[in-house]
């Protein structure tokens, strides 16, 4: 069995910018470019309770919460913070498949170092990151995939670690709507939603006939992920395009 550990910074450009300007601390405050068409790229928690959000027009950002403070991005200092923690991976794996700035997959089936323990890996990991950058901290899921620790990192944000055990995820699956599977985009959460499927529980019901006819090699791929089953590997390749989706 692989163990797979996700690992995602907490509001990663916004806790850079509270690190390197304590005033900003407990305030509002959105990460994102002046301009008309400008969108937001992170939030503080304080901001989110106004219901700003990644990816929100600014102008909205600023009629949900007008005491927003809005900080311009500086991507050199997340380009250095990212590297350090990147460097902490790698300390443990080289299996290491960046996803954005601030979050990875890791491959600690086989760790160069450490405890002999994913999660007690992920709990080190989580230690060194804030010690070695100023306190940013990180999120992390840990499991047998890479889908599941995909979420478990998201379930007890920020500064939390989850473990989803295999015989916990269909649980866990079930409840999950359709949109918040990988491989399922808007248009074909939208289509499978108009055949009455919401969440992992009803997409089971559907067989691998029906899912293949109706959707062809997709419905293949939604047949597996409705069972837990993801066997794409950790990929350390680093020529992906994918790295820097938040630069936006
Ligand atoms: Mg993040």
């Amino acid at each position: 069995m692989r163990k797979i550990v996700h690992v995602d910074a907490d509001a990663f450009f916004a806790s850079v910018e509270l690190r390197d300007n304590p005033a900003l601390r407990g305030q509002a405050v959105a990460v994102a470019y002046h301009g008309p068409r400008s969108v937001v790229t992170t939030a503080t928690y304080e901001a989110r309770q106004y219901g700003v959000r990644n990816a929100l027009p600014l102008r909205t950002a600023l009629a949900r919460c007008p005491h927003l403070i809005v900080v311009e991005p500086r991507m050199d200092a997340y380009r250095e913070a990212s590297e350090i923690i990147q460097g902490v991976f790698r300390e443990f794996t080289d299996l290491v498949e960046p996803l954005s700035l601030d979050e990875a997959y890791l491959d600690l089936t086989e760790p160069k170092q450490g405890p002999p323990s994913a999660t007690r890996i992920a709990q080190e990991i989580r230690h060194l990151v804030p010690a070695r950058t100023g306190g940013l901290t990180v999120s992390a899921g840990v499991s047998v995939n890479k889908m599941l620790p995909k979420l478990g990192s998201g379930m007890n944000k920020p500064d939390g670690l989850t473990v989803i055990l295999p015989e916990k995820a269909d649980a866990l699956i079930a409840k999950l709507p359709v949109e918040d599977f990988f491989g399922i985009g808007p248009v074909t959460a939208a289509r499978l939603q108009r055949m009455g499927v919401q969440t992992g529980a009803d997409l089971r019901q559907l067989s691998l006939a029906e899912l293949t006819t109706t959707f062809g090699v997709q419905g293949a791929h939604m047949y597996a992920i409705a069972r837990g089953q993801d066997d794409r590997p950790v990929d350390p390749s680093d020529d992906r395009k994918s790295v820097g989706t938040e630069d936006t």
